[in-house]
């Protein structure tokens, strides 16, 4: 009890904001808690929903060796299929998080954007709000101010916040020139004088036939001794091969690869629920960027005249989320929404001078997530000007 109360003191002592010769790293970080978002480019509403299409899975060309991927990944029911599939989301998150946009109930998530392609769908999610002009994945400096550098900007979350990523478009579409952000991306070598960076570093050296998109088992290597060195509080983990397997039309290794991203992100939760500062103080925010085709014959391609493309889905768990498990109710969410409940999580508001989506309702009784009180006079002021 007496440890408990001097640890008490010492946290007054140590939060009073404004003592002398204090430097920002001697305090006490907000206890509002850490957010990854993490993403796997256009992976389907359809399999996270159903696990594997009985058409997919038994067509020759999408599928060469049809019996494995069956054996692996088939199963009578939909819900049985999508615990094969991906079993962190459907063991974890469906008893202890959220997850949204089973169309079946008419639970919806879309973007907003009218374009349903990857540069678009992630400058949705990270700035809040959609921009007609940005309509294609060419590599421009993205004008608008996203919430991991308006965050990043802020006294408590300065150089804790970063992003890794296998797309190598990133460093743009967060404009790391503009904001020095932390961004490792394609196949970037990581910084950390590690003994594991280093073997990472290699290995991305050999790679030779390196495209666009790293591979993402060695986007997350690198992630996860980023991690280790730096505990940031804002994280970004961006996974790209989804997306390239659905447009080589190779749907076996489109599931094998949605297989691996719930496993990296089961090995992530894991690390996150046995480490002091992360355990039950971390949220994590899983979404696509965009949908896909629905027709059998449109799944490997998307974007504004391709019927699905728009339709996403959202997974989160952590201690702000209410666990609600699959939602079944009607309603729609829309991906420009993220970006302030990734704040609002953080005990934040983000307020880029622009409107922005408002933050999802993370629990049942509430609307939307209190703000903190110093906001709650921009809110009504940013209120009145819609
Ligand atoms: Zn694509």
């Amino acid at each position: 009890m007496k440890n408990v109360l001097v640890s008490v003191m010492l946290l007054t002592i140590l939060q009073q904001p404004d003592t002398p010769g204090t430097s920002p790293s001697q305090t006490v970080p907000a206890s509002t808690g850490n957010v990854f978002i993490i993403t796997t480019d256009g992976l389907r509403w359809q399999e996270v929903f159903a696990g594997a299409d009985s058409l997919l899975i038994n067509n020759e060309k999408a599928t060469p060796v049809s019996e494995l991927s069956n054996m692996l990944y088939w199963d009578v029911t939909p819900e049985a299929r999508r615990k094969k599939l991906m079993p962190f989301l459907w063991n974890i998150i469906a008893k202890k998080g959220q997850l949204a946009g089973n169309r079946f109930y008419g639970n919806k998530v879309d973007v907003a954007n009218a374009y349903a392609i990857s540069y678009p769908g992630y400058n949705e999610i990270f700035t809040g709000t959609t921009d007609e002009m940005i309509s294609s994945n060419k590599k421009y400096r993205n004008p608008n101010i996203n919430v991991l550098e308006f965050l990043g900007n802020k006294e408590d979350f300065q150089g804790k916040v970063a992003a890794f990523t296998s797309w190598d478009v990133f460093p743009y579409i967060l404009n790391e020139k503009r904001n020095r952000l932390n961004i490792n991306s394609g196949y970037e070598n990581g910084i950390e004088y590690t003994a594991g960076q280093e073997v990472i570093n290699e290995v991305q050296q050999e790679v030779t036939d390196k495209q666009a998109t790293r591979y993402d088992q060695l986007t997350f290597a690198s992630a996860k001794e980023y991690l280790q060195a730096h505990k940031p509080k804002l994280f970004f983990l961006g996974l790209g091969e989804t997306d390239e397997f659905a447009h080589d039309g190779r749907y076996d290794l489109y599931l094998q690869q949605a297989n691996a991203v719930d496993r990296m992100i089961a090995e992530l939760w894991h690390w996150v629920q046995t480490t002091p500062g992360y355990k039950d103080n971390t949220t994590f925010i899983i979404t696509t960027d965009h949908g896909r085709g629905s027709k059998t014959g449109k799944w490997t391609s998307h974007g504004a005249f391709i019927k699905g493309s728009s339709e996403v889905w959202l997974a989160m768990i952590g201690p702000g989320i209410e666990p609600l498990g699959e939602l079944k109710e009607k309603q729609q969410l829309y991906q420009r929404q993220l970006a302030q409940t990734i704040a609002h999580l953080l005990g934040e508001n983000f307020d880029p001078g622009q409107p922005v989506g408002e933050a999802i309702a993370l629990k049942r009784k509430e609307t939307v997530l209190p703000l903190p009180e110093k906001d709650r006079t921009v809110a009504l002021i940013n209120d009145a000007r819609k």
